[in-house]
């Protein structure tokens, strides 16, 4: 019996676990922290061995094969002896994709995924196709795969997960754009991390498609240099071959949205970008065209991605809070179509602001800063001119934008940084921000 170890004991690795043990695997599941009581739970159900607050290397380095958390970096010492003894270490979806009967598409990039995603399953649903949600989203891939499987899967995939995928296959990938994030993890080497994301296309045949965004010069660029075949970087001992493929390219541009003349219920160039790939994958996948227009008319949008909270004395408050980088409050402040007062700050990843001045300048009325420490964000944000606000909490800083907002305002939270400052996490700064907003009298 073939053995496998995982790495992480969360959505990802409990569903490969289920799936691997239906398959005949002899399975062994190991985290260093603790696992939640519902994972636990599963796991004894299925009869799974596991353990906690450990790894026991004598088990995890006899596995002929380890699947790892996309959480796990490289470096962590279990994970240098797998790679250092030849161990194959898979993403989950790679691990999964050979057991599914269903067709991927796949979405990645920098900034987009989990709208365009959310917004490919949406018209597949619509459609009215068997399709299942998963990758960095919902539930697990493999879970699904073992519970039935699906003819469809809408897969958003992390650069984390393509670092370990090396035979996974995409029928319609999307790749939204490539801008710096992450850097830590690729030893601050951007064309590592661009690597990284272009291994979506590595096993693509001249079957599949690959969509992208023409305006990033990145993307562009990377693409250009692998017509002809790509060949994968052995990042890893147990990385395989890739098979050069040239799959079919569909490079769309922004003026593609008039001429098609598509109408989209989402705010914003970004988003008629992530309409457009939406737009072109699920077409490529056999989607009617009605059905399609309809459903990128009545898409109701992804919590915390430019999110219209409420509109309250005449003061339109918007919740951006998944704006965890200075390019994503780019592309919100770019929607923005009233004088805006922003929201910005939190647990900065070393930002460059300066790209932000124009578009400050032109549409910013009031800057309200809102982390434990405000210093970076006055250092640079002050010398525009702006009213500015100095908060440490989210009912000091709602407070502050109702005092400077005036009639036909939009006050946004798109705020640059991660939120682990003063929140858990992005959807408890941004459902603060909401609860605040619905409980004022304007
Ligand atoms: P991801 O899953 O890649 O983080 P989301 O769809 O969650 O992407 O959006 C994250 C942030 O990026 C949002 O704040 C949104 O305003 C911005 N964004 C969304 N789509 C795009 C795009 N196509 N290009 C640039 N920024 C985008």
């Amino acid at each position: 019996m073939k053995r496998i170890a995982i790495l992480g004991a969360a959505e990802s690795g409990i569903g490969t676990a289920i799936l691997a043990q239906k398959e005949g695997w002899d399975v062994f599941v190991s985290d260093m922290g603790s696992i939640k009581d519902k994972y636990k739970q599963q796991l004894e159900a299925h009869h799974i061995r596991w353990e906690e607050g450990g790894h026991t290397e004598s088990l995890i380095l006899q596995a002929d094969e380890v699947v790892k958390s996309p959480g796990i970096p490289d470096t962590a010492p279990i994970v240098r002896k797998l790679i250092q003894q030849g161990t194959p270490i898979l993403s989950e979806l790679e691990f999964a994709q050979p057991y599914s009967r269903g067709k991927v598409i796949a979405i990645t990039g920098s900034n987009g995924k989990t709208t365009t995603t959310t917004l490919i399953y949406y018209i597949m649903q619509q459609w009215g196709v068997d399709v299942g949600l998963a990758g960095n989203i919902g539930r697990s891939f493999a879970l699904q795969v073992a519970e039935g499987d699906h003819d469809w899967y809408v897969l958003e995939i992390s650069s984390f997960q393509l670092d370990n995928m090396y035979a996974f296959h995409p029928h319609v990938a999307v790749l939204m754009n490539i801008t710096p994030d992450h850097l830590d993890r690729y030893d601050f080497e951007m064309q590592h991390y661009v690597d990284s994301k272009m291994r979506i296309v590595q096993n693509m045949t001249k079957d599949d498609l690959f969509i992208y965004w023409k305006g990033d010069a990145c993307v562009q660029h990377e693409t250009e240099k692998r017509k002809g075949g790509y060949i994968a970087p052995a990042t890893t001992p147990s990385s395989r071959p890739a098979v050069p493929g040239n799959p079919q390219i569909c490079a769309f541009e922004d003026t593609d949205f008039e001429q098609l003349s598509l109408d989209f219920s989402l705010m914003g160039q970004h988003n008629k970008r992530n309409a457009l790939a939406a737009y072109m994958a699920t077409k490529r996948a056999g989607a009617p065209e009605e059905v399609v227009r309809q459903s990128l008319r009545t898409f109701p949008g992804v919590e915390h991605r430019l999110e219209r909270v409420a509109e309250k004395g005449g003061v339109l408050f918007i919740n951006d809070s998944k704006a965890t980088n200075v390019d994503a409050c780019y592309v919100a402040l770019q929607a923005m179509e009233r004088p805006t007062i922003l929201i910005v700050g939190g647990r900065d990843k070393g930002n460059d602001y300066s790209t932000l001045f124009d578009l400050i300048r032109e549409k910013c009325v009031g800057l309200v800063y809102l982390g434990a420490d405000n210093k970076k964000l006055h250092d640079s944000f002050d010398q525009l001119g702006l009213p500015v606000s100095d908060t440490h909490s989210m009912e000091d800083c709602v407070q502050a934008c109702i005092q400077m907002a005036r009639p036909s305002d939009t006050v946004l939270l798109s705020p640059c940084c991660a939120s682990f400052d003063l929140f858990k996490n992005m959807e408890d700064r941004g459902e603060q921000f909401k609860a605040l907003v619905h409980a004022y009298n304007i």
